[in-house]
This record gives structure tokens, sequence and C-alpha cells, in this order.
């Protein structure tokens, strides 16, 4: 290991250990190697480009897409003591020419510039003044922002194509979240990356759980989840603009601190909405999936989808957000059918309707309706094996789901039904015929006089639309795609309907039934999440929480640039009585301790002073 990265990481940052791979992509910029390092979001990707500046001389310089972004990182750069800036066009007159003055005089170690400042039109000689600075490496991060096959392409990205001739002498490192290997390679292209180290991480996130759930009743479920997660920071994701309205407007009325942030708000609402959740003014967003990379909160505690996303790389991205600190976090999957007919019917009206598309849409599908570890199915996705028996953090592993006794008999009586009723309703009219419902729906279609009336009494209404859910994803019944999708057999369903071959491996699956007089319970907590609350004093963290939003407000700055909530966790629950025991704690680095230090340990003796 490299002693000064070590220090550095030590006395900068408070941390001890590297995570997978951060060491060996700091070591690609220290031996000026050009690199591509693929990280899954959390995965501490800035520190890879972070720390090694702070070991070579000279200036490194960081290609940041969000101007929001560049401006947090670095008043969290300059709290550790790490003397970085940046310059982009939010930037005053003024504040201009003090960058310009401390980059003449070699005052940084990192400078964090938008890509159009760096290459393009609006550079007003930047680069000429860079030149003196002496840079040493270039490391753009966001890189599969260059790439038309990722998920955020931004045309000004691929000026970035330039550096290359402009700093022939410079290494140049690209970082991302994006795994698959088309971005990869796009990536290494674009930007001519010569040889290039190549580093890819594990992309499970072990400490996230993970459920998928049929979307019944949405306030309701929202409630559910949200009862889990008083007074903490989440994301809804909706499909459409009108849902996030109205649900962030009865969120707010039923008192959770929620707000909106979609692409149809006047820019300043937006601006103000994510502000507020940045500050913690507000605990919840509700947005569009068209939102996200500007959300950099670490401690994210869940992200729940109100709908389906349109593939399981937008899975992934947005899911993701959570739990970036490395603390627990839930990601809940809210999903039924419609969600993929209506993503059809929207790529079809933008022209963008493909095989490709066709196969992500039923990719997430298979994932929203499988029956199995969902840590496994999301790596497996990503071209890695699992290895784990039980994650300890999904739905299924949790023992929330429980197969269902002699599945396919099970699906024989839903086909039927389907094909009862003339293959001409929904899966809310089959599964009220199946469960014996006397709806008028069903009586003045005379359905209650069908043989498969009835048919799965036993089941609710909820667990007869999730199976039938798990039949379409498993290609045995298909839905139309109208405005009010119809179920139809395809000719699998037929097949087993006509009792030919027996559907090796089908499996169908329900939330489990709570035990009879029992009343119903959240669900179990799961294995991370009890390792991350032991030894912890609740109310000292909540105190500390409280502390650090004072500070915070007091300077202006994000609350997590005084401290991420793991170490506030570790310090309720190590309770350090000096500063030489509060240097001692994960995060907390020379700078920090020095300037926060004092007030931290005084809130830790008031506690334990009762
Ligand atoms: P990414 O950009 O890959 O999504 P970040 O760079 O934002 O991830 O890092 C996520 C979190 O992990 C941050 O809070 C960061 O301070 C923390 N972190 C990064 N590296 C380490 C480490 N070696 N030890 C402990 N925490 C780390
Ligand atoms: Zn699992």
């Amino acid at each position: 290991m490299n002693p000064d990265l070590q220090q550095v990481l030590q006395r900068y940052w408070g941390y001890k250990t590297f995570r997978p791979l951060q060491h060996e992509a700091m070591d690609a910029i220290l031996a000026r190697r050009d690199s591509l390092v693929v990280l899954p979001t959390g995965g501490g990707k800035s520190l890879c480009f972070q720390a090694p500046a702070l070991v070579r001389p000279g200036l490194g310089l960081v290609v940041s897409p969000l101007i929001s972004l560049m401006k947090d990182q670095v008043d969290t750069l300059v709290g550790n003591g790490v003397p970085a800036a940046c310059y982009n066009s939010a930037l005053s007159a003024d504040e201009k020419t003090a960058v310009s003055a401390g980059l003449r005089e070699g005052r940084y170690r990192l400078l964090y510039v938008s890509p159009e400042r760096l290459v393009g039109e609006g550079g007003d000689g930047f680069l000429a003044r860079l030149s003196p600075a002496n840079v040493t490496f270039i490391a753009v991060d966001e890189a599969h922002c260059i790439s038309q096959w990722g998920h955020d392409f931004r045309p000004e990205y691929r000026q970035l194509g330039a550096l290359r001739a402009q700093f022939p002498q410079v290494s140049l490192h690209g970082y991302t979240a994006t795994a698959t290997a088309r971005v990869r390679r796009d990536i290494a292209a674009q930007l001519g990356l010569r040889d290039p180290l190549e580093l890819v991480g594990s992309f499970d996130r072990p400490n996230l759980v993970y459920r998928v759930l049929p979307r019944t009743s949405l306030k309701r479920q929202l409630q559910e989840i949200l009862g889990r997660h008083r007074g903490q920071a989440g994301i809804i994701y909706c499909t459409s603009r009108r849902e996030v309205d109205a649900l962030a407007a009865w969120l707010a009325e039923t008192g959770v601190r929620a707000r909106p942030y979609h692409a149809g708000l006047p820019d300043a609402d937006r601006h103000r909405n994510q502000d507020a959740f940045l500050n913690e003014q507000a605990d919840v967003v509700v947005a569009t999936v068209a939102f996200g990379m500007g959300i950099d909160r670490s401690d994210v505690r869940f992200v729940v989808h109100a709908g389906a996303p349109q593939s399981l790389e937008h899975y992934q991205q947005e899911s993701g957000r959570a739990g970036r600190d490395g603390l627990e976090a839930e990601c809940v999957l809210l999903c039924s059918a419609a969600d993929f007919v209506k993503w059809r019917v929207m790529l079809e009206r933008n022209g963008e309707w493909s095989e490709a598309r066709r196969q992500l849409l039923r990719d997430i599908e298979r994932y929203a309706a499988g029956v199995g570890c969902r840590h496994a199915h999301l790596v497996g996705y990503f071209g890695e094996r699992f290895t784990r028996e039980d994650c300890g953090a999904c739905d299924y592993c949790l023992g929330e789901l429980e197969t269902v006794d002699e599945p396919v008999v099970v699906a024989r009586k839903i086909l039927s039904c389907v094909a009862r009723v003339g293959q001409r309703f929904g899966a809310a009219h089959v599964a009220n015929v199946l469960c014996g419902s006397e709806a008028e729906a069903v009586l003045v279609r005379r359905h209650h006089e069908l043989s498969t009336f009835g048919l799965l009494k036993d089941a609710s209404v909820a667990e007869v639309r999730g199976y039938i859910e798990q039949l379409l994803a498993e290609g045995l019944l298909r839905q139309t795609d109208d405005e009010y999708p119809v179920l139809a057999l395809t000719e699998d369903g037929v097949a087993l309907l006509r009792d030919e071959g027996h559907r090796a491996g089908l499996a169908l699956a329900r939330q489990r039934r709570p035990p009879k007089g029992t009343k119903e319970r959240g669900p179990r907590r799961s294995r991370v999440e009890a390792e991350s609350w032991q030894d912890v004093d609740r109310e000292l963290f909540d105190r500390l929480r409280a502390l650090r939003l004072d500070l915070a407000r007091a300077r202006g700055v994000p609350p997590y640039v005084i401290f991420h909530d793991t170490t506030l966790r570790e310090m309720a629950r190590l309770k350090p009585g000096s500063l030489e025991a509060l240097r001692a704690v994960y995060g907390v680095g020379a700078r920090k301790a020095e300037d926060v230090g004092e007030a931290f340990l005084a809130a830790i003796r008031e506690s334990a002073a009762g």
C-alpha cells in the first residue's frame, strides 16, 4: 500500500481503509496511466481522483457535468482542508478573477470545471490561463455522459474528445457508474484513452434492501413505507408530472416534508426544491425519473418507484441513489403490468420503439415478477456471478414472499378464467371474478355465473393480481397495448391450459400472510439494518444530527459537508470523550476535528449527563 495515499486518506477524510479498487484507481493516476474506472453509485469514485491530487504535485482538473454538484463537492473539499476551487459560468466576475489569480500562484490541487469552460466556445481563454498551473491529470466524472448509449448523454461532453490533443502529456481518467460494456468502450474511444487501465467494480450493493410489490393501493403502500422512515431522506419516482404534483401535494397535506421535482417546473422552483432537500428542509422528493443527478444526498434511506422504470439499467441507476453512505437503505418497486404497456405506448409515440427496447422492458418485467433473490437477479443481469446464498436484504431472502403450492394448478385456473371472460377484460376484472367478488362490474356481465367464479376465493384480489403479473412475465399471458389493456392467452398459455407439458420450474409467489389472529406487522428488519444500528445510541444520534444541521445553517452549507451520517452513527456508538478519541472516529479528518470537534464533544458529554 502506498503510505502517502494512506496518510492523505486519514488526514483529510478520516478514513482508514480503501474501498474496493480505490487504491488501484489512485495508483493509475500516480503512475500517469490513462484509466477507466467503473464503480457503482456510492462506490467512492470521487476519492479516486481527489486523494492522488494531494500526493502528486501540480493541479488535477476535474470535469463535472453539473454546476450545483461541483459547488458542493468543492465546499466539502475545502471543509476538509483540501485546496480546491471551481470554475464555471455560475461564478461572478470577481470570483473568476480570484480563481484565476489562485491558479497563477499554484494555490490549488484540484480544479473543477464544466466541459464547456474547458474546451467549448465559452472557454474565454481559460485554457491559456491553465498552462502555467502545471496540470498533471484530468479526471472526467460521470464519463458516460459522453456516450449516446448511456442513460444521460450530454452533447457538451462530446467536445471533451479535444482534450487529448490539447493536453498530450497529461493522463486522462474516466469515471462512471454505468456498467454496460458498450458504454465503456464508447467512453474510451471518445476520450481517446491510450491503453487505459480498466477497473470495474462489483455492482452489488449489499446495504440496499430490495422489495417488489404489486401496486394495489399506492397511497396506502406509500404510507406504510414512509412509516418505516419517519424524518429520513427519501425519493419517490413517478412516471408522470401530474402524478408527481398530486403525490407531493398529498404528502405535504399528511405532514410529510415533501417537494415535487420535474422538468415542467420553472427553474427557480426546481432549484428551490432541490436545495431544500439537500439542506434537510425537506425529507422527501417526489420526482419524475428524468431527475436525479442533482440529488447528491448520501443519506437517502429509501427510494420508491411508484411505477416501473423502462429498464433495469434505469432501475439500478435510480434505486442506487439510496444508501450512498454505505448505511442500510430500502428500495421498493411498486409496479403493475400496465406500466410496461404505458412505456411501450410512450416510446412508440416518440419513435423510439425498437426490438432492443422491447427486450429491455421484458427484462425489468422479469425482475419485477421474479421469485428469487433480487440481489442475485440484479448482479446477474449485469454479468456478475452472485455467490452468497442468502443476501439477507431482499423480500425473497427475508421470507416476505411465500411460494404457492401447486403453481401449475393456480396458473391453469387463472388462464381458464381469462378464456372464460372471452379475453376481453383486464387484470382487475379477472382477479375479481376469480376471487368471487360480487362487484357490480362482475354481476352486470353475469360473470358470477361462470365456472371460474370464486375459483381462487381463498386468495385476496391483490394476491391474484400479483399472480397475473407473474404469468405475464412468464409469457403465459399477454396484454393488449390499449389504454385499458385486456388479458389474452399466449401460445404457451394455451398449451398449459390444454395440459400439455407441466412447465417445470414455474413458481408463483405472494406476500407472506400474517399469521391468523395477529395484527399486521411491518416487514422483518434486515440484517444490514440491524448491524448498522448495533450499539448506536439513537437519541444521541438524533441530537448530533440536529447539531450538524445548526452548524450547516450557520455556515450556509449542506449538512453532509460537515459530517456524513456514517460518522454521526459511529460517534453515537463510541461516544468519544476527547479530541484524540474523536479523531479516531471514521470520517473525522484533522481539519474537521479542529473545526467542529469541540461542539460535537460537548453534545456527547451533555447527552451522557442526561
Ligand atoms: P460515487 O461518486 O462513486 O457515487 P462518492 O465518491 O460520492 O461515490 O462516495 C460515496 C460516499 O462514500 C461518500 O460519502 C464518501 O465520502 C464515502 N467514501 C469514499 N471512499 C471511502 C473510504 N475509503 N472509506 C470510507 N468512506 C468512503
Ligand atoms: Zn436476496
